[in-house]
């Protein structure tokens, strides 16, 4: 028999506001997908060939794209498919601490380049109390209050991360704890690279998947609560977003490598899955005015985008030249160095949005960093 993968799949109706299921099947041999609506007992989706859905994102937890209908993957949908692709998946927390946010670019592509990705983000500013939560079971140790102290500092970077066995692949890209010893044993990894010492090791990893969910838990809460606060400024600043397609193709680490490099402070950062109205609300001022505002809605809540803060003297302004013209074959033609020109495809798929009037910088910022963390 064909070799076929099920699962139980829910996407939010916006029209109906409604949660619909369906079991997804997908056959590995022709990259086909077939939906069948579970309420409804009936055929959704013909079996239909489907170039964008890649095996790698299938695992229950994860989030796909299939015809413009964002899934979440809640189960699977028989034990074949369980125990072929469910085994070794695992969620982990990744900090990366004060001394290596300026690092981030690097810090992502080692993950990506780990095969692990990246699920969810939020740079946010811990306080001595909430970083002294985080580290609860080494308050006895003689280092406690130098690392708590350390790590309030100044912004971290808390990330979900997910793959296969990702506990220990995260702790193994990280590295030896004191970054001495990781220097010498090492070289490559992250803390030997961007670590200092035995306290400033550039990065966190849970020791145990007991440890990982109740790190998630703290900085991305499930249910009540909110977990600890993003760190936008609202002024003198501009908005930026990593569009879905840039995070799926993995330029996402390249992208903030560049924008870092090029002088720009990073001042807030957190990934966000934007829903359809989300997505036609921010993007309302092109409604109209762009031929392609619908394409641009589509792109924008197909799976998850990064929104940053990005700060400077005249940030709309400046940012914007960096990111360069809005179609890519324009800005290669015009500006080859322009963000555009080396990570969009197409006018939609362009890698990023920027605020294009100055005046719209701090709006934008918070309709991202205000109402949709809100
Ligand atoms: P990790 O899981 O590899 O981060 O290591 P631990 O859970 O044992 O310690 C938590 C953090 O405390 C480490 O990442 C370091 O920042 C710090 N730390 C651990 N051991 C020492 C130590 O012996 N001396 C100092 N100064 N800091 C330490
Ligand atoms: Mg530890």
């Amino acid at each position: 028999m064909e070799e076929r993968f099920a699962f139980l799949a829910e996407w939010l109706d916006p029209s109906a506001a409604l949660l619909r299921r369906y079991q997804l099947l997908y056959y590995p041999k022709d990259g086909s997908v077939e939906m069948f609506d579970m309420k409804n007992q009936r055929t959704f989706l013909r079996r239909t060939k489907f170039d964008e859905l890649h095996p790698e994102d299938l695992f229950v937890g994860n989030r796909v794209n299939v015809f413009s209908r964002q899934l979440n993957l809640i189960g699977y949908g028989d034990q074949y498919t369980a125990n072929k692709l469910g085994s070794k998946k695992e969620r982990t927390l990744a900090m990366i601490k004060p001394d290596a946010v300026t690092k981030i670019g690097d810090i992502i592509q080692m993950i990506y380049d780990a095969n692990l990705i990246v699920t969810k983000a939020k740079m946010t500013k811990l306080t001595w109390k909430q970083a002294a939560d985080f580290y609860m079971e080494h308050q006895s140790k003689s280092f406690f209050n130098n690392l708590v102290q350390f790590v309030s500092s100044g912004p971290v970077i808390a990330m979900e991360l997910m793959g296969d066995e990702a506990v220990s692949t995260w702790r193994k890209v990280l590295g030896p704890t004191d970054s001495g010893v990781a220097q010498k044993d090492a070289a490559h990894s992250l803390r030997a690279q961007f670590g200092t010492d035995g306290t400033k090791n550039a990065g966190h990893g849970s020791d145990s998947l007991a440890s990982a969910a109740r790190e998630l838990e703290f900085f991305f809460p499930s249910t009540a609560g909110h977990g600890p606060s993003n760190t936008a400024k609202y002024s003198d600043c501009t908005c930026c977003i990593i569009k879905p397609h840039a995070i799926s193709e993995a330029l996402t680490g390249k992208i903030l490598k560049s924008v870092i490099e090029n002088g720009f402070e990073i001042s807030a950062l957190q990934m966000f899955n934007m829903d359809r109205a989300n997505a036609e609300e921010f993007l309302e001022v092109y409604k109209g005015v762009v031929a392609e505002y619908t394409n641009m809605v589509d792109e924008l809540c197909s799976g998850p985008c990064m929104a940053l803060e990005i700060h400077a003297t005249d940030a709309a302004k400046v940012f914007r030249e960096f990111c360069g013209p809005a179609d890519p074959e324009i800005a290669r033609h015009l500006r080859p160095a322009a963000l555009r020109a080396l990570y969009g495809k197409n006018k939609v798929q362009n890698g990023l949005h920027c605020t294009d009037l100055p005046e719209d910088g701090i709006l934008e910022v918070q309709y991202f960093f205000k109402i949709l963390d809100g």
